[in-house]
């Protein structure tokens, strides 16, 4: 079950990384002025990997399925508009599919305006998931989730710059339902399963969180963890590599608490990262201990806040959650 899904699924976030990676090393050696970065309305740094990304996951789904749907974070509505940015996005494109043309390129990228919601399948996509640590030269990922009839099945987690155990760089998870995880390295091959980790008790475990306070309140958390008897510093990182840090037992929870009311949570920041931790053995929560309720269109716009754990305390962790933020 799934076979397809995954190889194809895998393909294409093997594609994007190598876009993103050579898009990453230029960043670093040129400094980010005048290296393609873009500033969205939204203020929110986005790339021109951002956009080349979602073309060439887009590129490779279709080719297997072309009737395919995807909720995708990037539209090509900027690119069309801006003659330069869009040349440099094709530059970086060729170097990975030197065939794929301008124009399929930018129809492939509005591949991902579907409306997502209760019926049916669809692929989830961030191209690039946190940005921000991208542009810093850290750790970001390339998120494709399959949601069906609103329950995410399928989740393929890229992670390009994670360190691996074995001392390289790189991981791909790979997780489908029922199917546990399989972790791949950044050209597709194969290091072996993941699990999230036991730790003998709550004084022992670790918790990670967004390197950006307006993401998550650091400020909460670190009340949480007193409450729990955490005493090892947060784990920070960028992008849904907190799901795979939890995931293969690098920390034991994650922690996403809402900074302001109102604040829905996108559905590519989260469905591939629930895949990974529910087929490693961890579970996903809202703070209000609610499981995350992919079938409401673009947004988690029945959640607040996330919360993921390795299992072992989750109840005593909500518990601690609802305390400090009084709900
Ligand atoms: P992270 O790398 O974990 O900090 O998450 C990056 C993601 O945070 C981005 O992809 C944004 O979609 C998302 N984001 C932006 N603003 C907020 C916010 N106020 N609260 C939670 N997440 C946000
Ligand atoms: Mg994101």
């Amino acid at each position: 079950m799934l076979q397809q899904e995954k190889s194809t699924g895998l393909r294409a976030v093997v594609s994007a990384t190598r876009l993103c990676q050579s898009v990453q090393a230029s960043l670093v050696q040129e400094g980010v002025e005048g290296s393609g970065t873009q500033v969205k309305q939204d203020k929110s740094p986005v790339t021109l990997a951002d956009f080349g990304a979602q073309a060439l996951v887009s590129y490779v789904l279709n080719q297997d399925f072309p009737e395919f749907l995807m909720v995708g974070e990037e539209n090509a509505d900027e690119l069309r508009e801006d003659d330069t940015l869009r040349q440099r996005m094709m530059n970086e494109i060729s170097r990975v599919e030197p065939m794929l043309l301008e124009s399929v390129a930018l129809t492939l990228i509005d591949r991902g305006s579907y409306e997502g919601g209760a019926s049916g399948r669809h692929w989830v996509l961030d191209p690039i998931d946190g940005t921000k640590g991208f542009l810093r030269g850290d750790q970001y990922a390339i998120a494709l989730g399959l949601i069906e009839d609103g329950e995410v099945i399928m989740g393929i987690l890229g992670c390009p710059n994670l360190p691996r155990p074995d001392g390289g760089k790189g991981s791909i998870f790979v997780a489908a339902k029922g199917q546990g995880v399989q972790m791949y390295d950044t050209d597709g091959n194969s290091l072996g399963p993941a699990q999230v980790h036991a730790v003998e008790s709550l004084t022992n475990a670790n918790f990670c969180e967004s390197v950006e306070k307006g993401h998550s309140s650091h400020s909460h958390s670190s009340q949480i963890a007193a409450k729990l008897g955490i005493t090892q510093e947060p784990y920070r990182i960028d992008s849904q590599c907190k799901y795979a840090a939890v995931a293969r037992g690098d920390a034991t929870i994650y922690l996403r608490l809402p900074t302001k009311k109102g604040y829905q949570e996108k559905i590519w920041d989260h469905a591939a990262g629930v895949a990974v931790i529910e087929e490693a053995g961890g579970v996903v929560t809202d703070v209000y201990g609610k499981k995350l309720d992919f079938s409401k269109g673009r947004t988690l716009s029945d959640n607040t806040g996330v919360i993921v754990s390795n299992g072992q305390f989750h109840d005593q962790i909500l518990v601690a959650v609802r305390e400090v933020l009084g709900i």
